[in-house]
């Protein structure tokens, strides 16, 4: 065994559980490192608290002076509680968050020295914007970004760093982060959803969009993973033979969690509770050392920056408990990969779930409206929802015999197309009395039994409605949620503005009642987008190919997948609605075509170099022991050897063919590179790693597998999956 393989598991064996402190109820310390109300009633001048409220509630602009008595508040709270630096914290589009500290401490002209921190630092910053990504957008504007304050997200302290929650956004206006659409997603759609709410309930004035993610990812101890160069560098294993034992004994799912895990959860949410994520749920997931985690639901934009910081908060708590965390999709081969759950829904500020029925008739058709109108957007934007979810690492699971497919449907369960399908058959125009209290007492009235006995839930789906709220479940584990949000929050906005110019139209021409009108188009919608429900098997063979016939796009990789987001479709989409302009959707789409190229060309590169470094070398080695042994068997049995040394030399020859396989595979591998690299652009690079150097992954890695159970596992110089998996 080779001496870091052999030390690995060594230490792994000996690690002792690290101590870990917690308080005696979790609500004493909730939110303490954030400038939360609590803290800002304290520290903030009633103005100036005010205008934070009126910025977090209604986007009113806070003024400079204001934003002085603000910063002076938020430098006191944090100081008081062990700050001394300040940092504006952002998600670039690089997949991480970002921030540079600045000291306090100021010294004056004069030499005097003190903790400073002014409204203009509070506001703005300029982090260099050259070393972010920005697809494009340097070479047609300035370089220059700046990052802007995001009042509506709280500022929180990590250790002795106070961080401020903000938006990245070129000179020019261009967004080059997740945050920034993602905001004007969410106004949009608070304004298109507040206005149909206003058919129902006058005293609707905002909605918010909610958003719960379910964070899956494997714990690995950190000696273990070091040992594996693929997994360090690229997240994932791209090689290494199955384990006898995996997940198919369900053991670890249903087993406890284990300790070390358990003091590693319990720090981790210490640590978030101080930060105010309110995580609640942890258990044991289905494959070996895989878990989840999951919050309470909050806003939308303020769930996406706890699900960044939850990120960073694992990585460091994993790294003080002498695990490394893994949030690549798909980690190991053969057993089941990670992903994050988005739970979406609309809310009011009258304390309404859109997406949930209510006492009365009318409430059940509010229900009803957002629930169609949602069904009729997945149906008008599946591939734009597809593109949302698409990354190099998640295409292991969507369309990869894993996990949602890479087609995209909705499951609404069999009572509500019951519902739907009644619905179907309302009388165009005017309704008759009769038809009118029949629809009130049979078909709206019941939906809120229908939705409690709606225990059937389909997990192959990748959008599914679950009782009160819409579950996309495609969302890679690595992902930001901003980005597949976004495109949620638009197309449903979209889709509630056209809504509501059918519904007033009808009322207006047609002399229709508000009811029936209501009626009338959603009857046309669950019409025209009923091939985008699908109840059964989403795994399955079969619905490939029924999905093939409705006209459901089946986007495998992200290269193709991509495309969808500069369609011409896409494009007006989000200029329309003001949440993206053209370069601002192309920027993107080149960043992601680039980050794919280049992650297919760093795992190449990976395979190539344990392939030839580590495999080739091992598999000479033991097939040198095997030459030493037929050439002894030849000298004690003479020219009778051959019976005896056989099986010997059927091994000596697997080996070498299985070399030169691996060989010839890197050789051809490494020219199909150089062709990508090589083409007119980066799209046609992507599609090049995609469907020319890809490929040749599995035939290198089959052979090299072969190899690992063939050579004598003292040689072996991988932690093999047995040791990643269930060393402990
Ligand atoms: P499960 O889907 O595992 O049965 P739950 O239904 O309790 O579990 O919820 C799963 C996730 O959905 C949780 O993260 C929760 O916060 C989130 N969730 C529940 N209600 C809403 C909502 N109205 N809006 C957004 N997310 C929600
Ligand atoms: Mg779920």
């Amino acid at each position: 065994m080779s001496t870091l393989r052999f030390e690995a598991i060594k230490e792994t064996l000996n690690r002792k559980p690290i101590h870990v402190e917690e308080p005696e109820r979790r609500s004493s310390i909730f939110g303490k490192n954030v400038f939360n109300k609590a803290a800002m009633r304290q520290h903030l001048t009633k103005q100036a608290y005010n205008s934070v409220m009126a910025a977090m509630e209604s986007g009113v602009k806070i003024d400079r002076e204001i934003a002085d008595h603000i910063s002076t508040g938020m430098k006191e709270w944090s100081i008081q509680n062990g700050a001394t630096h300040y940092t504006h914290w952002f998600q670039p589009l690089t997949g991480s968050t970002a921030e540079k500290h600045d000291a306090f401490f100021e010294m004056e002209p004069d030499g005097e020295v003190m903790e400073k921190f002014g409204g203009g630092q509070l506001v703005q910053q300029e982090p260099d914007a050259s070393s972010f990504p920005n697809g494009g957008i340097r070479n047609t504007f300035e370089a220059r970004g700046y990052t802007a304050w995001d009042p509506t997200s709280p500022a929180f302290l990590m250790g002795t760093t106070l961080c401020i929650p903000t938006v990245f956004v070129a000179y020019t206006g261009e967004a080059l982060d997740y945050k920034t659409p993602l905001l004007r997603s969410l106004q949009t759609i608070d304004q298109a959803a507040t206005a149909v709410c206003k058919y129902f309930d006058k005293n609707v004035n905002k909605t918010i969009a909610t958003l719960g993610w379910e964070q899956e990812y494997f714990l690995i101890d950190s000696s273990l993973a070091a040992s594996r160069p693929d997994l360090d560098l690229s997240g994932r294993t791209l090689l290494g033979h199955a384990s006898a034992k995996g997940q198919q004994l369900d053991d670890h799912y249903f087993g406890a969690i284990p300790s070390r895990v358990l003091n590693f959860m319990r720090d981790m949410e210490t640590e978030c509770m101080l930060l105010g994520i309110p995580v609640k749920t942890r258990h044991n997931e289905v494959a070996p050392n895989q878990f989840e985690l999951a919050p309470i639901f909050e806003e939308a934009n303020l769930a996406v920056d706890h699900n960044s910081l939850l990120m960073d908060v694992m990585r460091k708590t994993a790294t003080r408990h002498h695990f490394k965390v893994l949030f690549h999709e798909k980690p190991f081969k053969g057993i089941n990969g990670s992903g994050k759950h988005n739970n979406w829904s609309l809310s009011t500020n009258t304390g309404v779930n859109l997406l949930s029925p209510g006492s009365t008739p009318m409430k059940n058709l509010q229900f009803l409206t957002f629930f169609i109108n949602t069904i009729k957007a997945v149906h008008d934007y599946e591939e734009l929802i597809r593109a949302s979810i698409a990354s190099a690492s998640n295409d292991h699971r969507l369309g990869a015999n894993e996990a949602p497919p890479a087609i995209i449907s909705v499951f609404i369960g069999s009572q509500l197309t019951k519902v739907l399908d009644e619905l179907e058959k309302v009388t165009d125009g005017k309704l008759s009395p009769e038809e009118k209290t029949d629809l009130k007492l049979n078909v709206v009235g019941k939906i809120p039994e229908v939705i409690l006995d709606n225990t059937d839930r389909n997990r192959t789906s990748p959008f599914a409605f679950t009782g009160n709220k819409f579950e996309m479940r495609g969302v890679g584990s690595t992902a930001n949620c901003a980005n597949p949000m976004t495109v949620l929050n638009a197309i449903v906005a979209k889709q509630l503005i056209e809504f509501k110019e059918e519904v007033d139209a009808m009322i207006k021409d047609q002399k229709l009642k508000k009811d029936e009108a209501i009626f009338n188009v959603l009857r046309e919608y669950i019409k025209k987008s009923k091939k985008i429900r699908f109840e059964g098997d989403g795994y399955g063979e079969a619905w490939e190919k029924e999905a093939k016939k409705r006209g459901l796009s089946n986007n495998k990789t992200t290269p193709t997948a991509l495309k969808a987001k500069v369609s011409k479709k896409a494009i007006a989409l989000f200029e329309d609605l003001k949440i993206m302009s053209k370069v601002e959707s192309e920027s993107r789409y080149e960043i992601e075509i680039e980050d794919y190229a280049m992650r297919i060309q760093i795992e190449g590169r990976l395979l190539g170099d344990i392939a030839r470094n580590h495999v080739i070398p091992t598999g000479i080695k033991y097939q040198n022991t095997l030459i030493e042994n037929v050439k002894g068997l030849k000298e004690i049995y003479g020219d009778d050897f051959k019976k005896i040394a056989h099986e010997q030399m059927v091994l000596i020859e697997e080996i070498s063919d299985h070399m030169s396989h691996i060989n010839k595979g890197i050789t051809d591998m490494t020219e199909a590179r150089k062709k990508a690299n090589n083409a007119k652009n980066a799209v046609e690079t992507a599609h090049l790693y995609c469907d020319e150097v890809k490929p040749f992954f599995e035939d290198i890695r089959y052979h090299c597998d072969k190899l690992e159970i063939l050579v004598d596992d003292e040689l072996w110089p991988l932690t093999k999956y047995r040791e990643l998996l269930f060393t402990r």
